[in-house]
């Protein structure tokens, strides 16, 4: 992931702010696109709502897929450098009850 030209995403909306990347799919996206996690306490993640908490955040889409890889490959703890695994019950509370309330429940393909 050695950073060269950025120029890709020709057919995308202008960016409009800070580009972050999912720590789930890898993929980049503007901050209003993601929602920050943040440790809450040394031992578990927490959703970071307002984007506004101190210290060190990782970034995911408000999407049930891509917290499931970020579990999956332990992306969470990594980046958030805490030790060990925390626990994601928050986070994965928020996905499935407050995540609605910003984005288009773009009903799955279930
Ligand atoms: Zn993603």
């Amino acid at each position: 992931m050695v950073g060269g030209a950025e120029r890709s995403d020709p057919d995308g909306n202008e960016p409009t702010g800070p580009v972050r990347t999912c720590i789930g799919c890898r993929a980049r996206a503007t901050r209003s696109h993601l929602v920050r996690i943040v440790l809450d306490t040394p031992t578990s993640v927490a959703v970071d709502v307002n984007a506004s908490a101190p210290g060190r955040g990782a970034w995911l889409h408000p999407e049930r897929a891509c917290l499931d890889q970020a579990i999956r490959r332990r992306a969470i703890g990594r980046a958030l450098r805490a030790a060990g695994n925390p626990s994601i019950d928050a986070v994965s509370h928020w996905f499935e009850n407050e995540r609605t309330a910003g984005t288009e429940p773009s009903d799955s393909t279930r």
